[in-house]
């Protein structure tokens, strides 16, 4: 045989193993789906959104400076909720910590087993001054129109406390009684950072002794078009929360008159420090909860995606590539910088004694403080230059191979039987960080089936949820309750 005949055969089979190998690996990856076993709970319509829609009108809103907040609204949502939920009120334990936290405890049949927390907020961001005329409902009006509830916390999170109360109240009517011990756990300062709101919940359990199996909040929804290779749409459960942190970057020396400069001055320092910090970036590695989301959607992807994923050993540079080109998905892979203050100079012809730089830094799960920081200091590479980093890292990350991640997935599809249900990496904060302290897992999860638009309401300009989602939200809590 003629030694180019050898090599095209040795290279032919190398290549057909290849394919043989990767093409086995992606028609073999099995769903991670459980199947659905659609809910049988029956939900009264009317009396539900006539609920949610009064629960709007309570101005139960946060601000920073707490001093602000109209307590009197809060006395008054809860006294609507005794009015509205008398079963749950007469049958479980109700305990105001810090006056407006709420929690219920729900007795099990077996209260050997670590209980369950359910967990929503029922305080709301104002709305911005000068939007109010862009809304097409006023805000607390709690309107329903067109199949839509409107107003400020239809989504963000008095569906939450609705949901679950209605779920509850529901239940006990048709005199079920949990397996376990259920908390139904309100916060009243969620968007405040919920100091004492969900924090003194969660300090108040733990000096008890009282250690849940998992935590459920609000958090990832339901979307179409999220991944990539996916036609369903994706639920997204948060399994961890990313790190907040502050990093400033500080220079002080001699200024002077700006005739006769020095080649590089205090502002130009912390200028190209930041341009180093873009320019380099933290590496992008899929790892963690991020990595999870695709094994979780990859087996429910088009063949091509599914081939790239399920050959991650080969494929994971060319796919980190593609998630850092967007910055939702690079947000998802990497610790983040963003520079949001930058401080220096008052006169036009005096050099700044002094300049400094604010950043804003999201840490992945595993990345310590300490870490960013030695990173920051090697990749500006200038010593003058002082950094300092305060903050938080991220929370832990929670398991999904227990039964407790399974009850989550199995309540959600029982619902929303098209959906591909899957953890993943929160980039915000909310209440589910305080209850690390008392549980193993904390999930984040909100039942709702939204696209980006809705997300922007949220916080923003005629916030709503539909009647449907409502309902199924209710029916999504009901499906937990009973599984657990
Ligand atoms: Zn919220």
């Amino acid at each position: 045989m003629k030694k180019w005949k050898l090599a095209f055969l040795i290279m032919a089979s190398f290549l057909l193993v290849f394919v043989i190998v990767t093409v086995f690996r992606t028609v073999t990856v099995k769903s991670k789906q459980p199947a659905p076993k659609p809910t049988q709970a029956v939900i009264y319509e009317d009396a539900a959104v006539a609920h949610l829609s009064e629960a709007i009108t309570y101005k139960t809103i946060s601000y920073q400076d707490r001093s602000k907040f109209d307590f009197r609204e809060f006395e008054r949502f809860i006294a609507f909720l005794q009015k509205s939920y008398p079963t749950v009120h007469r049958q479980l334990e109700l305990e105001r910590i810090n006056d407006y936290a709420l929690v219920y405890k729900w007795t099990g049949t077996n209260s050997a087993k670590k209980p369950i927390g359910l967990t929503s907020h029922y305080d709301v961001v104002p709305v911005l001054t000068g939007t109010e005329s862009n809304w097409e409902q006023d805000p607390f009006s709690g309107a329903v129109d067109n199949g839509k509830i409107w107003g400020r916390g239809t989504l963000d999170d008095k569906i939450g406390v609705l949901g679950i109360l209605e779920a509850a109240e529901q239940l006990l009517k048709e005199g079920f009684a949990p397996n376990r011990d259920i908390y139904l756990m309100f916060g009243f300062d969620e968007e405040i950072g919920g100091d004492e709101g969900a924090n003194a919940v969660a300090k108040t359990l733990r000096d008890r002794g009282i250690e849940f199996e998992f935590v459920l909040d609000e958090g990832g929804a339901i979307v179409e078009n999220m991944v990539p290779g996916v036609v369903q749409p994706v639920g997204v459960v948060g399994i961890s929360e990313k790190g907040s942190a502050t990093a400033e970057l500080s220079i002080e020396g001699s200024g002077g008159h700006s005739s006769q400069p020095k080649d590089h001055t205090n502002i130009g320092r912390i200028s190209s420090a930041i341009a180093k910090l873009e320019e380099t970036q933290f590496k992008g590695d899929l790892r963690g909860p991020g990595e999870d989301l695709f094994q979780f959607t990859a087996p429910e992807m088009s063949f091509g995606m599914k081939y790239v994923f399920a050959n991650k050993f080969i494929f994971e540079p060319i796919i980190e590539k593609i998630l850092l080109a967007e910055p939702a998905s690079a947000a998802l892979i990497r610790t983040t910088i963003a520079p949001t203050i930058f401080q220096a100079g008052e006169q036009y012809n005096a050099l700044p004694e002094k300049a400094a730089a604010i950043i804003n830094l999201r840490l992945m799960p595993g990345d310590s403080l300490e870490e960013v920081k030695a990173s920051i200091e090697d990749i500006i590479e200038d010593q003058d230059i002082q950094v300092t980093l305060t903050g938080s890292e991220a929370t832990k990350v929670s398991s999904i191979d227990g039964w407790e991640f399974k009850a989550v997935q199995q309540a959600a599809r029982n619902v929303y039987g098209q959906a591909v249900i899957a953890p993943y990496l929160m980039f915000a904060g909310s209440d589910a960080k305080h209850y690390d302290a008392v549980s193993e897992n904390t999930y984040r999860f909100l039942p709702v089936q939204i696209n980006a638009e809705d997300l922007n309401r949220m916080h923003g300009t005629n916030e709503r949820v539909s009647i449907d989602n409502y309902i199924k939200a209710i029916k999504f809590y009901y499906e937990i309750m009973k599984g657990v």
